[in-house]
Order: C-alpha cells, then structure tokens, then sequence
C-alpha cells in the first residue's frame, strides 16, 4: 500500500488546500504531456489526488493508515470497494486543468506530394514562375468535405455523441479512468448517417489541378522547394500535407556550373590573343559583356569575371572564361612568312 501523503508530499495533516495545490504543482510537472513528464509517476499522483481530496475515502484510508498496510491483515476487497471509482478524472481533463487549452486530436494529415521539377540554369538562377499539372487530393465537391451526404448526421453510437471515450485501467488498488477522444467521430460526437459516395466519407477525392508555382532565384541540383500547404486535402477536414519540388537542372549550352561558378568557353580569333583586342562574353542573364584581353594573354588560364557566377543565398559566384583560339583564313604568301617562325 502507497503513502498517498508521502506521493504528494505532504504532512498526514495537511488541509484540502494544501492537498489540492501539492496536487496540481506535481500534476503539471509529471503530467504526460509536459517536457518533465513522467506516466508511472502522474498515475501515483493522481491515484493519491483521487484518494486525499475526497473526504470519505480520506477518513477510511487514514483509518487503515493508522493500522499499519501489512499485506494480508486487510483483504484486498476492501480497497476494491472504496477504490472502485476513485478515478473520474482523464488525462485530457487534467492536461485541460493544467494547460489551459484543449488538447487537439491528432487528425490524419494530408500526404505529401513529391514532384521533379526540370529548370534551365537561368531559371534556377533568377528564379521563375511555372505552372505544373499534378494529381492530388483535393476536398470532395458533394460534400464540402465533411464526408456525409447531403450534410446529414447522427449521433455517434461509439461514444453515444460524447466524443470521447472511457477507458479504465486497473491496478493493484484501484482503477485510473482515461477519457481518450472517440476514434470513430474524432470527438465531433457525430457521423455522417449515409456516406457520401463520391468520396466514400473521405471527404477527399483524387484531381488533376493545375498549379502556379514561384520558383525562388538560386535553387540548386537535388534541392528541394517546398510548398506548405499545397499536398494532398487532409481527410475530413484535417490540415492538407505539403508539395515537395525537387529540382532538376537541364543541361545548359553555354554554361557549365561548378558550385557557384560558372565555367563558359569563348571563340577567339589567335591574332586578337596575339595582338589584344575586345571580346564579348555571353552571361547568364543573356546579355554579353564586352571584354579587352591584353597583348599574348595567356590562355591555359580562364579570364575571371567577378560576380557573374550563379547567385545563391552566400552570394554571387565568379564566371570563368576560356578562350579557344580560331585560325583565320591567312593569305598563301603570308602563310609563307610566318612559316619561318614556326621553329621559334
Ligand atoms: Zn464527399
Ligand atoms: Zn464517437
């Protein structure tokens, strides 16, 4: 046999008052629910609650208290009889007490979607508007999706229209009533009295719908944009889940990305390499930039354009530009001439 005063902390003395506040300060400390939660322990608190707070059956228990708790000298039967119903008080009651709001039922969210995107390197890199078309669930037309036909309901016969169901737990000297929320109404007490049919009470069907997408500037290979909200409808009026675009880069003709530089090769004519000269470099965004390359630039190495790289969240990535020497068409005799240097 426990000591209900030792559980909660108090003198065999104690007042009403006393019991009450030593009860909810430890109830909200072990309560389930609470980070510093403990089941086996709020079960005790709570057994000693039921107990101590009720007059009658403080007066017997003291009685027994005072005759010691031997096992054997008192039949169990008789804490059965005063025990029986010593536990009115559910978990979601008390959490109710203890936290000042309702403790929501955890309804079936909607599925996520999961869809591959395939962007061009500038549309990953500025960003872009695409409207996809992707089957999802969305909520049932017949029925608004509550899932009953016509909007007619009656009452639960799980829970008699209390939402809620009782579930008694028994141990050594007595029982602890959780009240949890009714699995076949979820706590709404009623259902629909003929499903609809369209959605067979689901309150969702499948649809392909079209939708507008914003994709934002600097997305990656592989990364993955999500859109809250935008998944499967939940069932029965649940939250809806979330659409997952996973983005896929198109090969581009003109860039290569390495990181967040972009690699790019330029045509140029050898006697501007020689000579020095203005070249045009294409950028990302479809422009071109014009670019003097000195007298016998080298070219084992790129030019570097700062800041026309591909643009992610940790900033601007460089361009890196490689020239590829072209050979002019050159007149016989100064062909001739220049073989003399060929050697050099
Ligand atoms: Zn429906
Ligand atoms: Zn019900």
């Amino acid at each position: 046999m426990e000591d209900y005063y030792e559980i909660l902390g108090v003198p065999p003395d104690a007042s009403e008052e006393e019991i009450k506040k030593a009860f909810w300060r430890l109830a909200k400390k072990y309560h389930p629910d609470s980070p510093t939660g403990d089941a086996e322990k709020f079960k005790k608190i709570n057994e000693a609650y039921q107990v101590l707070s009720d007059k009658r059956k403080r007066a017997m228990y003291d009685q027994q208290r005072r005759f010691g708790f031997s096992p054997g000298t008192i039949g169990t039967d008789f804490f059965d009889s005063f025990f029986e119903d010593f536990s009115t008080l559910g978990l979601d009651e008390i959490f109710e007490n203890l936290f000042g709001f309702k403790k929501k039922p955890q309804k079936e969210k909607g599925g996520n979607i999961n869809v591959e995107l395939y962007l061009t390197l500038k549309e990953a890199a500025f960003g872009t508007e695409k409207t996809i078309n992707i089957e999802r669930f969305v909520i049932c037309p017949d029925c608004q999706g509550t899932g009953a036909k016509e909007g007619k309901y009656k009452i639960c016969t799980k829970c008699n229209g209390s939402g809620k169901i009782k579930e008694v737990k028994s141990f050594i000297f007595g029982s602890l009533t959780q009240i949890t929320t009714c699995p076949i109404c979820e706590g709404s007490g009623k259902i629909p009295e003929t499903y609809c049919p369209k959605c067979q009470g689901r309150g969702i069907v499948k649809k392909i719908t079209p939708l507008k997408l914003q994709i934002p500037p600097g997305v990656e290979e592989e990364s993955i944009v999500k859109f809250i909200g935008e998944g499967d409808a939940g069932p029965k009026g649940a939250p809806p889940g979330d659409l997952l675009i996973r983005i896929k880069l198109k090969k581009d003709d003109i860039f290569e990305k390495v990181g967040r530089d972009l690699k790019t090769k330029v045509k140029v004519n050898i006697l501007k390499i020689w000579f020095g000269g203005e070249i045009e470099i294409p950028t990302l965004e479809g422009s071109t930039i014009k670019y003097k390359i000195d007298p016998e630039t080298s070219i084992s190495n790129p030019i570097i354009i700062k800041n026309y790289g591909f643009p992610t969240k940790s900033g601007r990535g460089d361009l890196l530009v490689y020239l590829e020497p072209q050979f002019p068409k050159i007149p016989k005799d100064l062909k001739k001439l220049l073989e003399e240097f060929k050697n050099q």
